[in-house]
């Protein structure tokens, strides 16, 4: 009976009547291609159909569905050569006006008796109107479906329409003889509280009522986490079980020579990071951790402490950094701190010459070099180590899986600790970087000056240079920086490369001027930010391609022209690059007036803080998930209807009892999560995980 269900699941979506060759092809473009895909195309959101509202009833601002008669209609165009179509659309109450613009098609579909549904945004104009509504005819057949109830409302594509894909979906679930396999254990439904997943496929689509709609959504969202926490616990137990790590020791003269000669106290989030890394280092298992802190809060003496402790234990460590400027600040900074303790660093960038490189390379092997801070030339074939046991990754987010499994693999299961300074909530930490554990550094060191930030009118302009000009006079240094769109990266490209030219011809003709930008190489990149180190540019006119992580003390500076433009971890990022010195520093965002309010949240909300955590949590308000990261950044997982941000007890219910039935029964062999485990197993295939079960 199990096997068969599944079986017509799996049967392509062309068996449900209805569905010809053409319109299958239709249905692909949407993802939908067997019968289950036609099950979970879920709707985007429900009209209230059981009773529609009067049209005199209206209130401005609502977004409403009506049901009515188109009673006149007329279609000219404005002076513009824009095609306006209007009707008027009565019911018993009045009569509401409803306009398109630039759809002359639209003509074609409403004539007069005709009586359809409006769904829109009402606005009160002499009488009510909306502009460009949703509009679906009704008609005498199959009805119970499409009016008086809760209907869905579903994504389309053109040559779709709604009544069709309820009906198609419809039939989909008679098909499916409503019978659909539960992965989730009865047991375990019920203390969870969770409807049998037939019913909330039904109640998805066709809800009697809203808590029915609700409840179906709280199971559908369950699975959805339930199973991404399963895969990450799975991993995360793998991680723990397979590997034998390294036993650091973590007590002893070395370290003890090194917390004395540190040049500043600790603060209490490093103390407390340091403490839970060297538990997992002393530990026998492999160390698998995230350290996040956001820029400038000191996340490199950590993992200095942690180099320290692997070379202590007679290992080696590896820093690994995203760019070779980086990789020299940092190389500089670790020499000086390690100075008196007799360790050996090296360094390996591409850039360096041959014999310098070969150098590092023997001292790696003989172990006579201790600990090495490099780029991704540390993966090199060539490159071997003596006995490397704890491998940094800095600024994580730049490199890729690949990356950091070939430095991985250039020791014996080494402990391995990444870092990034891009700060995410709580709810992303738990999906993203679930099978990692997290250490969090929440505050900056302590005596640092804060950043001013101002948002300034465009027009205001002149007085921003002015500004500028000051603070150059005054030995400081600034960034002045010009949006990239995607769209048409060469456009914006020259946008600041325009600039670039225009200022120092005109505005600043006194004053030396950098430009950076992504479409420069990486070494004449590298040679720019290098001069701006070196205090030979006095501006810097760049796109957000300035290198993360680069400590430049005497810029004190940073202009965002059109800030309107920028994510707001884009700005917070940027505005990290100053505030690293002794002098007061400013972030000037400079904008537009008008603006959507998405950009004057942004802006406020960078006016407002400057703690990156809280910044991240704003962002994700304002950005949902989805757009947090921008494309496929950070393996962001897809959820096709579950939201991080506003279901985040479901995910933290999903991951507790992930995690619990793992410990549980580690490869899912009890015959209760034999369903629970097939599906597993689908998803692994294409994610290449099947060992996990094995
Ligand atoms: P990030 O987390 O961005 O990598 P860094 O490790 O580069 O930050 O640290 C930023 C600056 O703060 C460095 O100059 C570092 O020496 C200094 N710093 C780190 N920890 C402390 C501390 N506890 N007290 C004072 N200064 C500190
Ligand atoms: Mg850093």
């Amino acid at each position: 009976m199990t096997l068969q269900t599944e079986q017509v699941l799996q049967q392509s979506a062309q068996y449900i009547k209805g569905v010809g060759p053409a319109k299958f092809k239709l249905l692909n473009r949407l993802g939908v291609y067997t019968v289950a895909d036609l099950l979970y195309y879920f709707p985007r959101r429900y009209e209230d159909r059981r009773n529609f509202l009067p049209i005199a009833h209206l209130r401005a601002g609502d977004y409403a569905t009506v049901k009515g008669e188109v009673s006149s209609r007329n279609l000219w165009h404005s002076r513009r050569g824009m095609a306006i179509f209007q009707i008027l659309l009565r019911d018993q109450s009045g009569v509401l006006k409803a306009v398109w613009f630039n759809q002359p098609f639209m003509s074609k579909y409403l004539k007069i008796g005709q009586k359809v549904i409006l769904y829109g945004k009402v606005e009160l104009v002499k009488r009510p109107q909306m502009n460009t509504p949703e509009f679906e005819f009704i008609s005498g057949k199959d009805s119970s479906l499409h009016v008086g109830r809760i209907t869905p409302i579903y994504p389309l594509t053109a040559h779709l329409n709604q009544r069709y894909l309820r009906s198609t979906v419809n039939k989909a679930l008679e098909h499916s003889h409503s019978y659909i396999p539960d992965v989730l254990p009865y047991n375990f439904r019920q203390r969870l509280k969770l409807l049998p997943l037939t019913l909330a496929i039904r109640y998805i689509h066709f809800p009697a009522d809203f808590e029915k709609k609700d409840a179906a959504y709280r199971r559908l969202v369950f699975d959805e986490f339930f199973l991404l926490q399963l895969i990450l616990s799975l991993k995360k137990l793998h991680q723990s079980q397979t590997k034998s790590g390294i036993s650091h020791q973590t007590e002893g003269g070395l370290i003890e020579r090194f917390k004395q000669s540190l040049p500043f106290k600790l603060t209490a989030h490093q103390e407390q990071a340091i403490k839970e890394i060297a538990a997992d280092m002393r530990s026998p298992r492999a160390m698998n951790r995230l350290l996040q802190g956001d820029v400038g809060s000191g996340k490199t003496i950590v993992a200095l402490y942690a180099m320290v402790l692997s070379v202590q234990s007679g290992f080696q460590a590896a820093l690994m950094v995203p760019t070779e400027i980086l990789a020299e600040q940092h190389y500089l900074s670790l020499s000086k701190l390690l100075l008196s303790l007799e360790i050996n660093v090296g360094m390996l960038v591409s850039g360096m010459s041959r014999s310098a490189r070969e150098n590092t390379l023997i001292g790696l092997k003989s172990g006579e070099l201790n600990i090495v801070v490099g780029t991704h030339a540390l993966i090199e074939e060539d490159l071997e180590f003596k006995n490397l046991g704890l491998i940094v990754i800095d600024e994580q987010h730049k490199f890729g899986v690949l990356q950091r499994l070939l430095l991985h693999q250039k020791g014996k299961a080494p402990d391995c600790l990444v870092m990034t300074a891009t700060p995410i909530p709580r709810t992303l930490a738990m999906t993203v970087y679930g099978d990692l554990d997290i250490s969090t550094i929440k505050e900056l060191p302590q005596g640092r000056k804060p950043i001013s930030t101002f948002w300034v009118r465009e027009d205001a302009l002149a007085s921003v240079y002015n500004f500028l000009r000051e603070e150059v006079a005054q030995g400081r240094q600034a960034f002045l920086v010009y949006p990239l769109v995607k769209q048409s990266p060469i456009l914006e490209l020259k946008a600041a490369t325009q600039m670039y030219r225009r200022l120092s011809k005109e505005e600043f003709t006194d004053l030396r001027l950098g430009l950076i930008h992504g479409q420069l190489k990486s070494q004449e990149k590298e040679k720019v930010m290098r001069a701006f180190k070196e205090r030979k540019i006095d501006i810097l006119i760049a796109t957000t391609v300035i290198e993360v992580g680069i400590d430049i003390p005497n810029a004190s500076v940073m202009v965002i022209e059109q800030a309107e433009r920028f994510g707001l971890s884009q700005l917070h990022q940027l505005r990290g690059r100053i505030g690293r010195g002794v002098h007061p520093s400013y972030c000037i965002l400079v904008s537009q007036s008008s603006q959507t309010e998405a950009a004057q949240q942004r802006i406020e909300a960078m006016l407002n803080t400057q703690d990156g955590f809280q910044l991240a949590e704003q962002d994700l308000d304002i950005r949902g998930p989805g757009r947090f990261f921008g494309p496929a950044q950070h393996g962001l997982p897809e959820l096709k209807i579950g939201n991080i941000v506003q279901d985040l007890e479901l995910m933290e219910l999903a991951r507790s009892e992930a995690f619990s039935l793992v410990k549980q029964d580690p490869r899912l062999t009890d015959p209760q999560h034999l369903l629970l485990r097939n599906k597993l197993k689908e998803k692994f295939r294409s994610q290449n995980l099947g060992l996990l079960l094995a």
